[in-house]
């Protein structure tokens, strides 16, 4: 396994639409490694390939607590397949944009149908953080970002102050 450099705005590459995977082989698996092992090491709960300048459609997250044992998850081509009308607000943050946080307001539940780490077909519920998280991370497979949710004016300060801490 290898950690990774994660890509930061203003870069170009996070706003490619990524594309579908069409085998879970192992050269994915270790691509899911790499990105697991980038993920804690920044540290997040979530990233997708393309923040690592992989245009593929895939995710991995952890939303295990601090303190409690580790919870990989593996997402490939995910989908939503269903979202509730009901909607949620959460103040986000995300390693392409570091030590910026907003609030985003989002659908509260979602259905959602991916392949796991065995390339297995799932669907599964989300709410709560689950939900937030991966509605976050498949905007990025689609090229869009957090900071792009919020006005202009908010957005243009977000990247500003990143290029600031690029800078520093
Ligand atoms: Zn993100």
């Amino acid at each position: 396994m290898a950690i990774r450099e994660i890509l930061t705005v203003p870069n170009p590459v996070l706003k490619q639409v990524s594309q579908a995977v069409e085998v879970v082989d192992d050269e994915l698996r270790a691509l899911m490694d790499d990105m697991l092992e980038t993920m804690y090491a920044a540290p997040g709960i979530g990233l997708a390939a393309i923040q690592i300048g992989v245009p593929k459609r895939v995710i991995v997250m952890d939303l295990a607590r601090e303190g409690e044992e580790k919870q990989p998850r593996q997402f490939v081509n995910p989908e939503i397949i269903w979202a509730s009308e009901e909607t949620q607000g959460y103040e986000e943050g995300c390693l392409s944009v570091p030590e910026y946080f907003d609030e985003v307001q989002r659908p509260s539940r979602v259905k959602l149908r991916y392949l796991n780490y065995q390339g297995e077909q799932i669907e599964e519920d989300a709410e709560g953080l689950f939900a937030v998280c991966i509605q976050h991370e498949l905007d990025h497979l689609n090229g869009v970002l957090f900071i792009d949710h919020l006005s202009r004016l908010k957005r243009e300060q977000a990247v500003k102050k990143v290029r600031k801490l690029r800078a520093a």
